[in-house]
């Protein structure tokens, strides 16, 4: 199973859900749209699942 994820910008409404909740995997850019960290490898700590389920706009995919 991947442990990276990445956001689609064309889908990212800008909600702030993912950064709230998983602020060391995601952070907002100028417009508040999310763009990953860390070449969006997901922490141990984290399911993938649950970071993928976060978002409503479905904007978040693995990579
Ligand atoms: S939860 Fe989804 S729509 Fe909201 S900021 Fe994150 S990627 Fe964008």
């Amino acid at each position: 199973m991947t442990n990276k994820v990445a956001i689609d910008q064309d889908f990212c409404q800008a909600h702030g859900r993912c950064y709230a909740l998983f602020p060391d995997l995601f952070e907002p850019d100028d417009e508040g749209r999310a763009q990953v960290k860390n070449d969006g490898v997901v922490p141990a700590s984290s399911s993938v699942d649950e970071i993928l389920a976060v978002c409503p706009e479905a904007a978040i995919t693995t990579v």
